[in-house]
């Protein structure tokens, strides 16, 4: 693994910022949502912002006539192992999800997308990085329409 200190933070607000134009361009706006608490995991930055990448501009795809990505930093104790957590998640208000799909979607070369619009390796290449970081990645349904990724890292504990 990658033993680096990693504030998310910044990361995330600075991916977000850099996927920005993009989004416009699809008339998708995005919303970020980072606490005011310093969320730090053990972390490759280049890998995390790819993750976050992926996760973005497949939310921006599904909004072909616009609409709004938002995208939320937190960290929260999970109930399971009884540690911190930290959460990133990108929710869209896109197509959604077809129920016989869900569970191909993170399959390498799965794609939905006309030949040239899409590789199939975006979630695959994201699970993959996140896993290897010790974390998790999952899909739900947005609460209203359109999708929810939720990826989770445990946060760093130096000693
Ligand atoms: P690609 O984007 O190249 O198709 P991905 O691995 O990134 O490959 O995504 C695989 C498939 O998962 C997509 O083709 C699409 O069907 C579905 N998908 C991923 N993210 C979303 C999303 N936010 N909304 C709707 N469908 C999605
Ligand atoms: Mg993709």
């Amino acid at each position: 693994s990658a033993h680096h200190l990693l504030e998310l933070n910044d990361l995330v607000g600075q991916t977000c910022e850099v996927l920005r134009p993009l989004a416009a361009k699809s008339n998708v706006e995005m919303i970020v949502d980072l606490p005011d608490e310093i969320v730090s995991i053990d972390g490759d930055p280049a890998q995390v912002q790819q993750v976050l990448t992926n996760l973005i501009t497949n939310a921006v795809a599904a909004m072909p006539n616009g609409g709004v990505v938002t995208v939320t930093l937190a960290q929260r104790a999970d109930d399971l192992v009884q540690n911190q957590l930290a959460e990133i998640r990108v929710t869209d208000g896109g197509v959604g999800i077809d129920p016989q799909d869900v569970e191909r979607i993170f399959e390498p070369f799965y794609t939905t997308k006309d030949v040239g619009q899409g590789t199939g390796l975006g979630l695959s290449i994201a699970y993959g990085i996140v896993r290897e970081h010790g974390g998790n990645l999952r899909f739900d349904r947005a609460p209203e329409r359109g999708s929810q990724f939720t990826v989770t890292f445990p946060v760093f504990a130096p000693e």
